[in-house]
């Protein structure tokens, strides 16, 4: 079994050590984080401060700044973006990433997560008619709230959860947009996706090289195409996962197991 500290690091501001706590206890790790590092300086999801690079690289310069200035060697952090799905630009996805560097054992592993069940919503004032329905539906209280001026877009208040706070604020800016919090203590959907992106890299954690015996074997891409079931044609479903040794490059091909053929509805000959 991997070991993690008995004490871990980790870069946040948003209580993601709570979210986090309950995967990590099993391997006697406490999660630990220094209320004086300001994660702020990384980007911002309400557009204050833009993100230079994408989420894989900003997570590591993270998760190092955060380690240099509490002066320790491990260290854990997270990262999340919402965006347009890489497949399907019209479906809207939450991707977080979560990395562990450990720099006494030359260790540097991620855990990745895609959620298309996700709460990233807006209402302007011209539909105030349906802000019950809003607020039902986001689940108002869990869920929190920020309120923009319509005009400006600039942020009036941050954080929303109550919902006297909510009318009386509406009342006083009424040229008010509403849009659902995106950092994770407001967000409790992003709150699982989180912990999907930390199973997963305790997962690759545990999965070795079979060449080098390194940590973090995993796939890395699709291969192949599986036969259709009726007419045996390829179709462009893939047949094998790549696993990859970021080590020393070994890569294996294993065919999957979910099918061994596919469905003709999915055949380019039988369903064209
Ligand atoms: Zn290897
Ligand atoms: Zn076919």
């Amino acid at each position: 079994m991997v070991k993690f500290p008995s004490q871990l690091l980790i870069s946040t501001k948003h209580q993601k050590h709570q979210i986090l706590q309950p995967l990590f206890g099993p391997f006697g790790t406490t999660l630990i984080t220094d209320s004086n590092f300001d994660t702020d300086a990384f980007g911002t999801f309400c557009g204050g401060i833009p993100r230079l690079e994408g989420p894989k690289i900003t997570v590591k310069e993270k998760c190092l700044a955060g380690m240099k200035f509490s002066n320790t060697l491990q260290g854990l952090a997270s990262e999340g973006s919402f965006g347009l799905h890489p497949a399907y630009p019209f479906l809207t996805v939450n991707e977080e990433w979560v990395v562990y560097i450990d720099l006494l054992n030359q260790i540097e592993v991620y855990g990745y997560s895609l959620s298309l069940d996700l709460c990233f919503e807006r209402l302007n004032n011209r539909n105030a008619a349906q802000l019950d329905h809003f607020l039902n539906r986001i689940d108002f209280g869990k869920q929190g709230l920020i309120l923009k001026d319509e005009s400006t877009g600039l942020v009036i208040q941050k954080g929303i959860s109550c919902k006297s706070e909510l009318f009386r604020l509406l009342k006083a800016h009424p040229d008010w947009v509403l849009e659902t919090e995106l950092r994770s203590h407001f967000n409790p959907k992003r709150q699982i996706n989180i912990r999907r992106a930390a199973q997963n890299l305790i997962d690759r954690m545990h999965s070795f090289c079979p060449n080098c015996q390194a940590i973090g074997y995993w796939v890395e891409g699709q291969e192949g195409n599986l036969p259709c079931s009726t007419c045996q044609n390829q179709t462009n479903s893939y047949q094998y996962l790549k696993f990859h040794c970021f080590e020393c490059r070994h890569e294996e091909l294993v065919r999957r197991k979910d099918k061994l053929e596919e469905d003709p509805q999915y055949c380019p000959i039988c369903n064209p």
